[in-house]
């Protein structure tokens, strides 16, 4: 990529790692040598789709509303927002780890409950309580 600084096209990766399903990317700029890192993540709308029995049309899954749901069930912690961010990776790790690109409405409220369960479970109660009247997907 061009040098978020001066344009120049001379730019190289001098470090990189990967972490869960993310890449972190080290850039420098030879011609004015300022460094930023980037990240590359999976748009997961774009990857993976939620199957319900009661629709006709698969919803997209969404991380931003997943982590929406995971925060508000979060709420009774002082550590909701850090601890939502890497539960939801979490979550998508594991729906990764699926290799489909279609997920069962139930597989994926049964990934989320356990996820939550093994954390916190007061969490997961709430959770449980909402995802009876709205699924991830019926939010918003
Ligand atoms: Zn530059």
């Amino acid at each position: 990529m061009n040098c978020i600084f001066c344009d120049s096209p001379k730019t190289q990766v001098s470090n990189s790692r990967g972490r869960g399903s993310e890449v972190w990317r080290r850039r420098e700029c030879t011609q004015c040598h300022s460094v930023w890192t980037t990240r590359e993540t999976i748009d997961f709308s774009t990857s993976h789709r939620i199957i319900t029995p009661s629709q006709e049309a698969p919803e997209h899954l969404q991380r931003d509303m997943l982590l929406f749901m995971i925060r508000d069930s979060l709420q009774h912690r002082n550590d909701a927002e850090t601890a939502a961010s890497h539960l939801t990776d979490t979550i998508l790790t594991k729906v990764l780890a699926l290799k489909t690109p279609e997920i069962p409405q139930a597989a994926l409220n049964e990934i989320i409950s356990e996820t939550l369960s093994a954390y916190d479970p007061t969490a997961a109660a709430v959770y449980a309580a909402k995802a009876k009247f709205s699924g991830p997907t019926s939010l918003g």
